[in-house]
């Protein structure tokens, strides 16, 4: 029901940003090789997503925006083993609930455009027929004005989005990431497969070349990635990106052990800018129940934390 899509919107769909990263999560499930993400006022009037994927077949379209209908996860440990970032199968109903959602979407035969006004269906029609997909949303939390509360200012909403555009584009180099926000391009990215590129493409070609590669390994870890020169350094923790086996996560202990092993104690208040990719077996891994599930505990986090520490 529309009201049950709208109460699971309170936990998938918090904010523009959340509506963001679950439609480019879905584009990068479906294969694309190029994302271009478009946001008008700080995504509140518009966000579009527009991908080269697979595509939705005509008669699977109406079912993408049933919840739980796509379900494809039983077992948390999966979660690290799976290919596909989706797995609720309520991103695009609770979206829908809560927004104005067109989709077109094709897979490369004949096309479709389904519109979906406030979790309803209100038109399902032949579309272009180009290969994959777009999602423009429009009027978020129009009818939810309770939520329109909990906003941060504009400027905080966009930080956010450009946020998770960049960990995004950080996690999948071979992706062709771009964000542009009323008419002004914030990110782009080459798609090359080049992380040094993509840091180029989201912090500006100078920043990148005051990047420095690290690499180092134990038996159960591998970290790779780049660490900025102490000439560039932030007055934030949140230019520190850390993927685990190729996927964005949040935590804490391990940031902190890259920041003790830069030897920011000796510059207080300044963080460098960094990458990094760790690689282990994902039975190590333990997913938390959060439903944006970045939030990872790794047994043998002692192990990891200095491993990162004598890398950096
Ligand atoms: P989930 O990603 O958890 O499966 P979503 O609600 O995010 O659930 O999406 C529902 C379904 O719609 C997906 O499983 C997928 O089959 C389809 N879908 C959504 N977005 C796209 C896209 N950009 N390209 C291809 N298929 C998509
Ligand atoms: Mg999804």
């Amino acid at each position: 029901s529309v009201l049950a899509d709208q109460i699971a919107a309170g936990e998938v769909v918090e904010r523009p940003a959340s509506v963001v990263k679950e439609l480019v999560e879905n584009a990068v499930d479906a294969h694309s090789t190029q994302i271009d993400i478009t946001v008008e006022e700080a995504g509140l009037q518009r966000i579009s997503v527009v991908d080269d994927g697979d595509g939705i077949a005509d008669e699977d379209a109406e079912m993408a925006f049933k919840r739980h209908a796509t379900s494809k996860i039983t077992n948390r440990r999966d979660l690290f083993r799976i290919k596909s970032l989706g797995f609720r199968g309520e991103a695009l109903p609770s979206i829908a609930s809560v927004a104005d959602v067109t989709l077109t979407t094709s897979t490369g035969s004949v096309g479709t455009l389904i519109h979906n006004v406030g979790g309803i269906i209100k038109e399902h029609t032949a579309a272009e027929a180009r290969k994959g997909t777009t999602v423009t949303v429009k009027d978020l939390f129009g009818n939810v004005p309770a939520r329109l509360k909990y906003l941060k200012s504009p400027a905080t909403e966009l930080a956010r989005i450009t946020d998770i555009v960049n960990r995004l584009a950080l996690s999948y180099p071979n992706i062709a990431f771009s964000l542009v926000h009323n008419g002004r391009e914030l990110t782009r990215t080459a798609g090359r497969g080049d992380l040094q590129q993509v840091i180029a493409g989201i912090y500006g070609v100078q920043n990148a070349r005051k990047m420095v590669a690290i690499n180092g390994q134990n038996q159960d870890f591998q970290v790779k990635g780049y660490v900025s020169l102490p000439e560039l350094t932030r007055a934030s923790r949140q230019y520190i990106s850390l993927l685990l086996n190729g996927r964005y996560i949040h935590n804490f202990q391990l940031s902190k052990a890259l920041v003790a092993g830069y030897g920011s104690k000796l510059m207080v208040g300044r963080y460098p800018v960094a990458v990094l990719d760790i690689t282990m077996d994902p039975l190590l891994v333990d997913v938390n129940v959060h439903p944006t599930k970045q939030e990872v505990r790794i047994s043998q986090e002692p192990e990891l934390t200095k491993l990162i520490q004598e890398t950096v």
